[in-house]
């Protein structure tokens, strides 16, 4: 729907996306006091039908940031919800859909402003980045991964971004495709975007929840894809020379799916081409998303009633 007028929602409001601005003296916009969600709908032409993928736990990580930040709302989880779907209906997705929720402090408050929090909900057809067939060829960032001790990394809190902003320019400079941020102590976090997992020796694993990752809601779809598989998939801490040393790697999120990783710092992973085992579950995620495969878990729920 390219070149059509685009609806957003604020507060459970219809209006035109232009419409939805935000106060240059909200501590929204003076402190960055916001906290966001990235989501996909997946449109599945044989049901004629739109697909939002887990939504529900994209729901709850917005309202855990917001438990984390002490953001006090009256709105429920459900009402959100509801909004949400509203608005995908009513900008008329007949294609894949990346759609965003922003819960910021309105108002004209100070640093330590708790409310009035206000919802923006927006949606706009996304396709899938070249790096999805070819892969990403990742270099360790000079900048590390904000750490739990002063910023919430489990979270979407917006200030967060900065540090991945600064990676991905950093990252460009010097000729990669994308940062891979290692944590105060030196182990191996996240990407600026997206979760990483490696398979050395058949083995896979990722850097646990204390890494200073975000808990990444396509981080727990491959694991969970891949134990149904029986593949057993380990969380621990992981050292940035087990980096090289991975056979194949790929990264997780939202918006870049499942993608293979081919080089790290400049050295080839396996043949330096995405491979076998990484396929294989960006097959079994496309199935899971696009409502080929049994939704065992009830992680779609189709936006058209
Ligand atoms: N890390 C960061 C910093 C992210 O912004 C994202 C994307 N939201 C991810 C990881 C992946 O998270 P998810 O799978 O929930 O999209």
């Amino acid at each position: 729907m390219s070149g059509q007028q685009r609806w957003a929602s604020y507060n459970g409001t219809i209006l035109d996306e232009d419409d939805a601005k935000i106060h240059a003296l909200s501590p929204a916009v003076k402190y960055a006091s916001a906290v966001f969600e990235g989501c996909r709908a997946y449109w599945n032409p044989d049901q004629d039908q739109l697909l939002a993928f887990r939504l529900d736990d994209h729901v709850e990580r917005l309202f855990d940031g917001m438990r984390i930040l002490r953001f006090e709302t009256d709105v429920t989880r459900e009402t959100l919800t509801d909004w949400v779907l509203e608005l995908l209906r009513r900008n008329g997705h007949r294609e894949t859909a990346y759609f965003r929720i922003l819960a910021f402090i309105d108002g004209k408050g100070d640093q330590g402003s708790r409310g009035p929090v206000s919802f923006i909900a927006t949606s706009a057809p996304l396709g899938r980045g070249r790096e999805f067939e070819a892969g990403f060829r990742l270099g360790v960032s000079s900048w590390v991964r904000v750490a739990d001790r002063a910023m919430p990394p489990r979270v979407k809190c917006i200030a967060n971004y900065h540090n991945g902003r600064l990676g991905i320019l950093d990252a460009k400079e010097q000729g990669f495709d994308y940062p891979l941020f290692l944590t105060e102590s030196g182990k191996v976090a996240e990407t600026a975007g997206s979760c990483l997992f490696l398979i050395r020796k058949g083995q896979y694993f990722t850097p646990d929840a204390t890494s200073d990752i975000l808990e990444s809601v396509t981080r727990d779809t491959a694991i969970r894809l891949l134990r149904d598989d029986g593949i057993d998939v380990v969380e621990r801490s992981v050292d940035r020379t087990e980096l090289y040393l991975a056979e194949e790697a790929f990264i997780t999120g939202t918006h870049q799916e499942v993608c293979p990783v081919v080089a790290i710092d400049g050295l080839p992973l396996g043949s330096g081409a995405p491979g076998p085992l990484v396929r294989k579950l960006q097959q079994s995620y496309l199935d899971l998303v696009e409502g080929r495969a049994p939704d065992t878990n009830g992680w779609r729920r189709p936006v058209w009633t």
